[in-house]
């Protein structure tokens, strides 16, 4: 591409909405232009860079016996509403209606469907396994879209799903995927972190994603000092040392004035808190339904984990005025003395361990001793709800874990028989009998994946791509358009890099070379070649982006110089 042909704003000032590295640069470099929340244009640089990530992706699915395909965005309400999700997916569905007034949803994902494509044509297990993916824009209407292509309401996702007759054989097809997904991100020039997942209200054996490290993440992870755990902090276990197990002893209601607080009840009823149960008031905001979490004094209560417990789309706590309501002692919450009507117990798993325990004494000031599970009150639900923190110990190998934060861009997940039940997707085995077909699913970010490779990849001057993802490798710059010369050599290197596969843009543009530096460091191309004040000599200047070396050197050794710096950048 020319420079002086080519559609190409580059922005002096960041525009006011950007907060993170990759939306600012991404605005600033001219790759991408807002509509409206949420929502982009890809303008050409953007675009080519996006195509190469998808490509990368393309490239790995297909070398892993994936099959391309391509569902439409347009999708009926009735096959949402046969698997159950037009209600459970509510609001982040962009709905539609057609001009006879039917429902239709534009896909936020496939599950549906795909089982839909499938579930009239493969009917024996000889034409299992099967994986199906394709490389589409997906809509949600999320909560708060924001730091440009990261969280979009229109975005690009690769997604594949799998058919299996056996659980092994979809065992196997995820171990294919997560080898499959660390090429592609290995690939794309980014440090990136598999970690455990959270399988959501599904259940499931298996779920992983994949995380970009990054300052900016939405995400935090948990990762051991010491072996190779990391799990999404919604899912993520840590080693609990339980106080020893005591003789149950009486429950006794103790003065406690104005102690509310964990760490006061310590102190003032010398207790450990590890002897200490807290009470959490949540309501389910899709079914109203009140519950009392109960937790061991010293954690707290993982929001997801409780979703998950409970089968909730969204929990919150309760408000002052909620409780009230319920004739709750704020504070002094506790499941022991108490009638609870409707309101359901879930009791955190370590809180079954605890003898002799404190809890609220449900009158204002004043607390239980000597509580315990079983004999004094028992639990609807009995869950690990905590949340792990830095410094809790590993439980696979004792090392103490850390956080950090992180960006999912992938998500590989064993779906089981949940869609293929509801859709009657099934196969004959070898005996003729039928079963509904194993399924798993594999989402990449496309998008997403170009924003967090800026993330990773910047400085202060722009953005500094992986040379496998850069819109074009190579800019070639004529340092002085007034001299023939230079010009002339400038035209031959970017014919010859062409000429050789090599995406090249050739700066042309009749401004100081100064000024073209800057646009190419924005930019961000990983490799300069400046013909300067030797081209009469054929030698010009290869300079790396990422380290700001420079190398003088003959123009026959461009091509290879630069194909050997593609290895490395
Ligand atoms: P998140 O937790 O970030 O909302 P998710 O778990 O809902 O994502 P999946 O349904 O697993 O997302 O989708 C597969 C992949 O699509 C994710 O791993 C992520 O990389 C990407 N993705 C999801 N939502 C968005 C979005 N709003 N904008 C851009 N990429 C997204
Ligand atoms: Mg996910």
């Amino acid at each position: 591409m020319r420079f002086s042909k080519s559609y190409i704003k580059t922005l002096k000032e960041t525009p006011k909405e950007a907060e993170i590295a990759s939306h600012k640069l991404l605005l600033r470099a001219g790759m991408i232009k807002k509509l409206t929340s949420g929502v982009y244009t890809y303008l050409p640089l953007g675009l080519k860079a996006l195509k190469k990530v998808e490509n990368i992706v393309r490239r790995e699915m297909d070398r892993a016996g994936a099959q391309e395909i391509f569902m439409p965005v347009l999708q009926p309400a009735e096959l949402w509403k046969e698997s159950g999700r037009w209600e459970v997916m509510g609001p982040l569905m962009m709905k539609l209606q057609d001009r006879a007034k039917r429902d239709f949803v534009l896909g936020p994902t496939h599950e549906e469907v795909v089982t839909d494509v499938i579930r009239n044509d493969v009917a024996s297990y000889k034409q299992l396994p099967l994986n199906l993916y394709q490389i589409q824009t997906k809509f949600r209407d999320e909560i708060r879209p924001r730091f440009g292509l990261m969280r979009g309401r229109e975005f690009i996702m690769k997604d594949a799903y799998s058919f299996h007759a056996t659980r092994e054989s979809l065992d196997e097809e995820f171990d294919n995927m997560e080898a499959t997904y660390k090429r592609i991100f290995s690939s794309c020039g980014l440090k990136f972190r598999p970690v455990e997942a959270d399988s959501g209200a599904i259940g499931g054996s298996g779920s992983k994603e994949f995380h970009v490290l990054a300052d900016s993440g939405e995400d935090e992870i948990i990762y051991c000092e010491s072996c190779d755990y990391a799990a999404n902090v919604e899912t993520a276990v840590s080693k609990v040392f339980h106080a020893e197990k005591e003789e149950l002893k009486a429950v006794e209601l103790v003065d406690t004035p104005n102690v509310s607080k964990i760490e006061n009840v310590v102190e003032h009823l010398k207790v450990p808190v590890e002897r200490t149960v807290k009470a959490m008031m949540y309501r389910d905001m899709g079914t109203d339904q009140v519950y009392m979490v109960l937790i061991r004094g010293d954690y707290e209560v993982n929001e997801t984990k409780l979703k998950n417990a409970v089968d909730a789309i969204e929990v919150e706590l309760l408000t002052d005025e909620q409780l009230e309501k319920l004739g709750l002692v704020k504070g002094f919450i506790g499941p022991f003395g108490i009638d609870l009507g409707d309101i359901k117990v879930v009791a955190d798993d370590t809180v079954l361990e605890i003898t002799n325990h404190t809890a609220g004494g449900n009158k204002i000031d004043t607390h239980y001793i000597n509580v315990n599970y079983g004999r004094d009150y028992k639990a609807d639900i009995i869950k690990d709800v905590k949340t792990v923190k830095p410094g809790h110990v590993c439980e696979k190998c004792g090392g103490t874990l850390a956080s950090a934060r992180g960006i999912e861009v992938g998500h590989i997940f064993k779906l089981g028989t949940k869609y293929s039940e509801k859709l009657e997707a099934t196969f004959i085995d070898e005996k003729g009998v039928t079963h509904p077909i194993i399924m798993g699913c594999y989402g990449i970010g496309v998008s997403r994946t170009l924003a967090s490779a800026i993330e990773q990849n910047n400085d202060e001057f722009g953005i500094v791509w992986p040379s496998a993802i850069a819109p074009y490798v190579v800019d070639v710059i004529p340092a002085n358009m007034k001299d023939a010369g230079q010009v002339a050599l400038a035209e031959e290197l970017y014919n010859s890099l062409l000429d050789d596969g090599i995406d090249t843009m050739l700066d042309d543009r009749d401004e100081r070379p100064g000024f073209k530096f800057k646009d190419a460091d924005l930019i961000g191309f990983p490799f300069k070649v400046i013909c300067g004040k030797k081209a009469a000599e054929g030698i010009v200047e290869l300079k790396i982006r990422k380290t700001g070396e420079t190398f003088e050197i003959s123009k026959d050794e461009v091509i290879s110089k630069v194909r050997e710096l593609m290895k490395q950048y």
